[in-house]
């Protein structure tokens, strides 16, 4: 027997439609490349992300072409978000950190109709346009003031013309809650990116789970600024999050340099906010710098790499923000664990209450994780042993788009490539990922671990650990690290350090300093390039 309620897609254009009929005057702040401060209401939006989906259809857009964007995070591109998807057609945000060679190569993937890109990206259009098989419109995201004189882009056309010209009296249509809505490509560390096809049905049930309380805890009452980027799987779906539940939306635009993160964070009281570590590192050493607090944040989301237990504790004990460690990855939406406390913790001594926030957490509902051994068999939770992480979920991908590496299911659960534990309440702790993992004599090293150790570290800016070659061990940890400006410190002081803090034989066997860590197009430490780099290096004595 069927239950008998209304059979209601889920759709992403209701989101918008709820925060239109009930979060109407509700503001969305955007700092825009043009260099101002533009301000508008969710009712604003709505209307407008109804006229831009008159102008893709009257661009000759149909139901599940992809329309590609090169954007920051902003109101025109929230706008996309809406109106791409809502009008049943496919969002494919591109990575402008990317290399023009796989730009092009991500949008013939996608076989993309139409490039919406901000200003800033005009160069690596240029780079591009003359290249791509399949984009039949370029569209610059501003005014007919801004457009540029000579853009060099054949029939270029103005965003705000094409919004102006159309009526804001459009119905969004009604489909299946499984068609596509948006597709983003993984960062293709090994290989070609290969593209994650997102539905409208795992869009929304992603929503309602990060809004909850123990994930993303997002209230109508928050101000919310997404640091990670519309282009880093859907800002961690904030977005969309911020129409389901009214809170205000701020976004930072191309300006995600400490000062005018925190000048944002200050004039728009932002409660919420999330980001990569790196980020964070930087908007950190601002406030610091400045002796400045901050007025309104409470907590931020950081995940994408481990958050480095320092960083949690400077916010929690210099600016009273607490962290909700977080992880995922793009195959999962991405959310799979939030680090929030259960109430056995909350009564812990305030080092022990660290160490959970450390964890990257429990699994929010929607998503199951399990730990293997290398034959695939379950390993206990709470044991010292770590496996291979697999997931599965209604928001977890089930093959990537066009069928691209086979079927990439291991007995229905997606394997992250990520190495866990799982303690006996449920929470995760990633000590690798599998390419990453140190091998020494037989058994693992977690470069996490050594990693997160040294940036504890007063005079350490960031720090890498790589498997490097060994005739006895096979491999053995070594520390890549970049000192803080102006700081001084030594290999033997770093490496005494460690006396304690860890198992003796995990320590480091040798640190190298280094200008820059080379970072990936979502901020991340690219390990294959810093083991590239140091292809040549011998340990001392090896
Ligand atoms: P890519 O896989 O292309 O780098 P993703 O953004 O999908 O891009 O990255 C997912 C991966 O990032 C995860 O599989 C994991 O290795 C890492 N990651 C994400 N969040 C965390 C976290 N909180 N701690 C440690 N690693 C994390």
């Amino acid at each position: 027997m069927n239950g008998l309620m209304m059979q209601q897609p889920l759709l992403i254009s209701s989101l918008l439609v709820h925060a239109e009929r009930h979060h109407g005057d509700r503001e969305v702040v955007s700092r825009r490349v043009e260099g101002d401060i533009h301000r508008y209401t969710y009712r604003e939006m709505a209307a407008r992300a109804r006229r831009l989906a008159n102008a893709l259809a009257a661009l000759g857009v149909k139901p599940s072409e992809r329309v590609g964007t090169l954007a920051w995070n902003g109101y025109r591109h929230m706008e996309l978000y809406y109106a791409v998807s809502g009008a049943g057609s496919v969002l494919h945000t591109i990575n402008p950190r990317l290399h023009p060679d796989q730009v092009v190569y991500i949008a013939d993937h996608a076989e993309d109709q139409v490039l919406c890109f901000d200003l800033s990206f005009l160069p690596l259009v240029q780079a591009v346009a003359g290249r791509t098989k399949t984009i039949r419109h370029f569209v610059a995201m501003t005014d007919r003031a801004h457009m540029p004189a000579d853009p060099k882009i054949p029939n270029l056309l103005c965003y705000e013309d094409l919004v102006a010209a159309e009526s804001d009296q459009y119905e969004w249509p009604e489909f299946d809650e499984n068609t596509a809505s948006s597709l983003c490509y993984t960062s293709g560390t090994t290989g070609n990116p290969k593209g994650v096809l997102y539905s409208h049905r795992s869009t929304v049930l992603h929503t309602f789970a990060i809004a909850l309380p123990d994930a993303l805890n997002c209230s109508a009452n928050d101000s919310i600024l997404p640091v990670v980027p519309m282009f880093h799987v859907n800002a961690w779906g904030l977005p969309y999050a911020a129409c389901m539940t009214g809170a205000k939306l701020v976004f930072p635009g191309p300006g995600l340099d400490g000062k005018s993160l925190y000048e944002l964070f200050e004039a728009e009281q932002v409660t919420v906010s999330a980001g990569v570590p790196t980020v964070w590192q930087a908007l950190l050493a601002y406030v610091d710098a400045n002796k400045l607090k901050f007025s309104s944040m409470r907590r931020t989301v950081v995940g994408g790499s481990a958050c480095p237990p320092a960083m949690l504790r400077k916010f929690a004990e210099d600016y009273d923000v607490h962290v909700l460690h977080a992880w995922g990855m793009t195959e999962m939406s991405p959310v799979g664990t939030v680090a929030a406390f259960k109430p056995q913790h909350l009564a812990l001594p305030v080092e022990q209450r660290y160490a959970v926030m450390a964890k990257q957490g429990r699994a929010v509902y929607g998503v199951d994780m399990k730990i293997v051994d290398p034959a695939g068999r379950e390993l206990p939770w709470g044991g010292p042993v770590s496996g291979d992480l697999l997931v599965r979920g209604p928001w977890v991908l089930s093959r990537y788009f066009k069928g691209d590496g086979g079927n990439p299911l291991r007995g229905g659960w997606f394997p992250t490539g990520d190495v866990a534990r799982i303690d006996a309440e449920g929470y995760m702790l990633i000590t690798d990922r599998s390419k990453d993992v140190i091998k020494s004599g037989g058994e693992w090293i977690g470069s996490i671990d050594l990693e997160n150790i040294a940036m504890a570290h007063p005079a350490v800016a960031i720090a890498a650990c790589i498997a490097v070659p060994h005739p006895k061990w096979d491999e053995r940890p070594l520390l890549v690290v970049v000192r803080r400006p102006g700081a001084e410190l030594t290999r033997e002081e770093l490496l005494a350090f460690y006396e304690g803090k860890i198992a003796k034989w995990w320590t480091p066997d040798d640190v190298v300093f280094v200008d820059a860590i080379p970072l990936g197009a979502t901020g991340k430490m690219q390990k294959n390039k810093l083991r590239e780099m140091l292809k040549d290096y011998r340990l001392p004595g090896a």
